[in-house]
């Protein structure tokens, strides 16, 4: 038997739960379906057959979710931090030990490979333990003292929080941010997205089974527009932490404005990787495509625009395209697949229709640019080359692995069309000039660089972007500040004139 057919096998075992009982919410400690009993089917963009029936909640189950996560919450919140953390160390161990079952349904329903989710599993559970460890120092302030009075400042946890994910990395992705507010001392109801639903349900189940108490982490699936919807503006919930495209961050925004809601946002991208001709081009081919042609080109920070400078313009494209059409396509549970099928035939249509707009734009397909076969979503590896900065392949996130390589002369035209985009999330730059590294980064927009170097995520480090990418920061302490609330408290150091009025 192949290591797929093996894989093909363990997958389905792991999903025949699925099948069988479907993706139900979960609330307060239940796996319960959507009280309208509606439910929508979930595919597999292997073969765009359906895994399973997932429930398709709305208003009513946002509110049986928010009424649990209230409850809870009057618990979890005076929970000391010692304790809270020694329960999401176990359920980051309850993660470990299950990595392969989250693995192989999350490639199942997301087309994601496995040499990149096997990780992914791992991830979720490091974000756990990275969290938790900081729960028992959350509240902790500074004392701010003046010559009459001193000032105590300390943090509590906001109240119960909406969380609402992309497909993208579905499971890490949504770790990222529950583990966090859990640690904080917050609640949190999660409406994971509609195309990718399997692994949210994997995790309620595992955190509780685990000793994470009930209602704690409650789970309604269905569409933005209801579910979501819904979720942004209760007024029982006091944030929203969103994964997810631009435009429905704005939306998101509007929709909380009503109940004030604080918002954290990781939005889309187009990001820049510059190469300079000084720069090590080996390393910097390597970078280049492995950040947009590993998981799929599905994901936030991949380097979706390759700026080369004009003198190695050609030889640099040309290795980038040599790259692009060795890549093995196929099944993401072959442990040879680099590239699986994109999520969804909705959005393989979406990054097809790049195709002709390169084509009609003037742009040379240098690799790719077609689909692999019509049983699931399978699209090649792809590369533009003679690109302009105006063109809507240099301008929009395309989410998928297509990489966009455009010409530049020098460093004021090289930040030009690297700043040139409506999106700041992250940037890549390639030389071996230390003083021009540091001009270029005091001037790129960008919440993210990574200078000659590969995208590694830190955990202490700030994650977030700037312009049309996001609002706010994970990672470190940034992540507490945005789920919990800074207060204040004065007391005198000593007897202080206080102003005596109408005497
Ligand atoms: P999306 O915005 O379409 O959907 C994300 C989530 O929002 C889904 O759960 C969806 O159901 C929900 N949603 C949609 N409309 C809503 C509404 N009106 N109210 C409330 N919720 C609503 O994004 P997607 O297509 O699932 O994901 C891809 C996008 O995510 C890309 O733009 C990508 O760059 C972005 N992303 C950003 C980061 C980052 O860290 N900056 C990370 C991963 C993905």
């Amino acid at each position: 038997m192949s290591v797929l057919t093996e894989n093909i096998a363990r997958a389905e075992s792991y999903l025949a739960k699925f099948r069988e009982r479907g993706v139900l919410n979960h609330i307060g400690g239940a796996s319960v379906p959507a009280l309208s009993g509606e439910t929508f089917e979930t595919i597999s963009p292997v073969d765009l057959k359906p895994l399973a029936s997932v429930a398709k909640g709305g208003a009513d189950d946002i509110d049986r979710a928010v009424a649990a996560a209230e409850e809870a919450f009057k618990t979890w919140s005076k929970t000391p931090g010692k304790e809270r953390r020694a329960i999401l160390i176990k359920v980051a161990e309850a993660i470990e030990a299950r990595a392969e079952e989250i693995a192989l349904t999350e490639c199942m329903d997301t087309g994601q490979a496995l040499r990149f989710m096997s990780k992914a599993a791992l991830r979720g559970a490091a974000n756990f333990r990275f969290f938790a460890d900081q729960a028992p120092t959350a509240e902790d302030g500074q004392a701010l003292r003046t010559p009459t009075q001193m000032n105590v400042t300390s943090r509590r946890p906001i109240g119960p929080v909406g969380v609402i994910t992309p497909w993208n990395t579905p499971f890490m992705l949504s770790t990222w941010k529950i583990a966090p507010a859990l640690a904080a001392g917050c609640t949190v109801v999660h409406k994971p997205a509609e195309f990718s639903p399997m692994t949210a349900k994997l995790l309620v189940e595992i955190a509780e089974a685990a000793g994470l108490p009930k209602g704690v982490l409650n789970l309604v699936n269905g569409f933005g527009e209801d579910a979501g919807r819904a979720l942004t503006e209760h007024p029982g919930i006091k944030a929203i932490a969103f994964v997810g495209e631009s435009r429905t961050g704005s939306m998101i925004m509007a929709q909380g404005a009503k109940t004030l809601k604080r918002v954290h946002f990781e939005l889309g991208g187009k990001n820049p990787v510059i190469v300079f001709d000084d720069a090590d081009l080996e390393r910097a081919v390597d970078a280049a495509t492995f950040m947009i042609y590993s998981l799929n080109g599905e994901r936030c920070t991949s380097s979706s625009r390759l700026l080369v400078q004009e003198s190695i313009y050609d030889a640099f494209t040309t290795k980038v395209a040599e790259v692009a059409n060795r890549i093995k396509i196929g099944h993401p549970l072959d442990p040879e697949t680099v590239v699986g099928p994109l999520i969804h035939p909705v959005h393989e249509k979406k990054v097809l229709s790049y195709f002709e707009k390169a084509r009609e734009e003037g742009a040379t397909i240098a690799a790719g640019g077609e689909k692999t076969s019509d049983d699931g979503c399978f699209v090649k590896p792809t590369l533009f080359t003679n690109a302009t900065k105006d063109m809507a392949v240099a301008q929009e996130e395309i989410f998928g692995p297509v990489l966009t390589a455009i010409p530049f002369k020098d460093e004021e035209e090289a930040l030009a069309i690297a700043n040139g985009v409506e999106y700041g999330l992250a940037a890549y730059l390639w030389t071996a000039d230390l003083d021009r590294a540091i001009r270029m980064t005091d001037a790129l927009d960008a919440g993210m660089m990574w200078v000659n170097s590969e995208n590694v995520r830190h955990l202490e480090t700030p994650f977030g972007g700037v312009k049309a990418s996001g609002i706010g920061r994970d990672g470190g302490d940034w992540s507490f500040d945005f789920y919990m609330e800074t207060v204040n408290v004065c007391f005198p150091r000593a007897e202080h004139t206080i102003p005596k009025l109408g005497g």
